[in-house]
């Protein structure tokens, strides 16, 4: 049986971070493709870079790595989209192909606050990257205990290398004037630089 990892995210902007972790979980869990997915309206962030800007940095990021591909599952939405419909639409469509849902450490400790995350438990595994500033080992054998206990959440830890590194980061350097090369793929740096994105902070 095939499996397949689906990575979500904002991707406000994609960067380094993101692209390291997915092809390194994809080799260390033997995922046979991840599927990157930007998020359409997030429920809890307002955005000044539209969903189609996001989806095109994530498809510039990805399309030199015939393992990675891009859905737009939720992009295409016009309605705010939660993780457990997308997951139940996706396993219709990729019927007999195992699903894994790949998360940064600090995601991990979001996830009791997902929608139906009891439901979304009992469609998916999730496999978590630890992400630097997060090196508390009990907190978060914790936490996955408390998911697990009470949402029957399957969790896996994977140890990756660290870019300690986020959208947020990257997107004040750009505000600044600062470089962003080597932290954001330059197919994407030049993205940013011809849809002007990212000229002011939010
Ligand atoms: P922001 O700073 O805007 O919150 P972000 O850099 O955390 O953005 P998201 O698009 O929100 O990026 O993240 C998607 C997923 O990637 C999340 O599960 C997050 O934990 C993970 N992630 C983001 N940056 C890193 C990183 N440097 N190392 C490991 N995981 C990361």
């Amino acid at each position: 049986m095939k499996r397949y990892g689906i990575f979500g995210g904002t991707f406000n902007p994609i960067h380094s971070g993101h692209l390291m972790i997915a092809e390194f979980l994809r080799e260390e869990s033997n995922l046979d493709k991840i599927l990157f997915i930007p998020t359409g309206s997030p429920p809890h962030k307002d955005l000044n870079v539209s969903a189609i800007d996001r989806f095109n940095m994530v498809k510039k990021a990805t399309e030199n790595n015939d393992k990675f591909e891009i859905s737009d599952i939720e992009t295409k939405r016009i309605n705010l989209s939660y993780t457990v419909d997308t997951i139940k639409e996706l396993k219709n469509i990729l019927k007999d192909i195992k699903l894994y849902f790949l998360i940064g450490l600090d995601t991990l400790f979001e996830l009791k606050t997902w929608k139906k995350i009891d439901e979304l438990s009992k469609e998916i595994e999730f496999i978590v990257a630890l992400r630097p500033n997060y090196i508390n080992i009990d907190e978060i054998n914790k936490e996955i205990l408390f998911l697990k206990n009470n949402y029957e959440t399957e969790i896996k830890i994977v140890q990756t290398p660290q870019l300690e590194i986020s959208s947020t980061s990257l997107r004040k350097r750009i505000v600044e004037g600062k470089s962003v090369k080597y932290l954001i793929p330059d197919e994407v740096i030049e993205y940013i630089e011809e849809n002007n994105l990212y000229k002011y902070d939010d």
